[in-house]
């Protein structure tokens, strides 16, 4: 491996555990990277402060709008830049009267008329990785890794040309790398399923809800005079007003299982967005499984699927490690 390149290595393969912080700053560096023009005359590329702070709300903004990442083991004091980034989010839903998530990169908080928010944020996190991040970085085992220099006044990160050209050719690589630690450092405290798949579902902007239909016929069976109820408020639904809520959120589940699919009223499930099921709740919901089992015929894989998720008790246990 090129020796450059190892340090970053080193680097992110050794580094604590507080937060993940050191994850999106490194991430970051090499995604400015990528602009860099071979060609160019200079020796030395600085990168802004703003810039590599945009990218970090960019990861974590992501992260957290569709699945609710806990970014540091400690819950009572969440790390600054996530408490930054969690309060534009709530603004973003504020402006926009539902919280529907969007990716970072197609909002625009300037039309939004949320510029002023927005700045203070990226702000805020140049300030954390100023004082917090970008030496801590470099530093492991009370030895200095000069795999770039930081002026004075902390407005920049400068490197050599060649080494900025190093990265960009090794951007794949380190990318994979990053996201393989910070998936590590994620899995350490969060108790979701499928943390890795969330992570790369994100960086590939390949986060598809499908469409429920498909588990109707299955939950038609629960009513045999055709008039669908809600699971919450026990009332008829409308054909134009009927939907299918995940139980057990699913951007806690990410993924859409028979046995925690309900029918509900339209509105009541955009007002649920990611709330924690009441005990009650996950009762009624463990009792229309077994329901719904013995009105399933014993031959296809949603039944099998169903069996197992009973047998398993897997209603209970995602809801106990939701609740944390
Ligand atoms: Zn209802």
């Amino acid at each position: 491996m090129d020796c450059y390149i190892k340090q970053w290595h080193d680097l992110i393969l050794n580094c604590n555990f507080d937060n993940t912080y050191k994850m999106v700053w490194s991430k970051a560096i090499v995604e400015l990277s990528l602009n860099i023009n071979e060609d160019a005359e200079e020796e030395t590329i600085a990168f802004d402060f703003g810039e590599i702070a945009k990218l970090c709300l960019k990861y974590y903004w992501n992260q957290t709008i569709y699945f609710d990442l806990i970014q540091s083991p400690s819950f009572k004091k969440p790390p600054k830049i996530i408490t930054s980034t969690k309060e534009l989010i709530q603004e973003f839903f504020c402006k926009r009267g539902n919280v529907q998530p969007i990716r970072f990169e197609k909002i625009d908080f300037y039309s939004l008329k949320l510029e002023k928010q927005y700045e203070k944020t990226v702000k805020n996190i140049t300030n954390t990785l100023r004082e917090n991040v970008c030496w801590r970085f470099k530093e492991l085992n009370g030895y200095t890794y000069e795999i770039y220099d930081l002026d004075s006044s902390k407005r920049n990160v400068v490197f050599s040309k060649q080494n900025v050209l190093k990265l960009k050719e090794h951007s794949d690589f380190l990318f994979t790398f990053i996201n393989y630690r910070w998936t590590q450092m994620l899995e350490g405290f969060n108790y979701s399923p499928k943390i890795s798949r969330k992570v790369r579902a994100i960086d590939e902007d390949n986060i598809k809800r499908a469409s429920l239909k498909k588990f109707y016929k299955h939950l038609d069976l629960m009513f045999e005079d055709g008039q669908r109820k809600c699971f919450y408020c026990g009332e008829v639904i409308n054909d134009t007003d009927v939907s299918v809520d995940h139980v057990i959120p699913w951007s806690y589940m990410f993924s859409d299982d028979l046995w925690n699919l309900v029918y509900c009223h339209k509105g009541e499930n955009s007002k649920k967005s990611n709330r924690l099921p009441s005990e009650e709740d996950i009762v009624r919901l463990e009792n229309r499984n077994t329901r719904l089992l013995q009105c399933m015929e014993n031959k296809s894989l949603d039944y099998d699927q169903l069996q197992i998720a009973i047998d398993k008790d897997y209603v209970k246990k995602f809801w106990i490690s939701f609740k944390g």
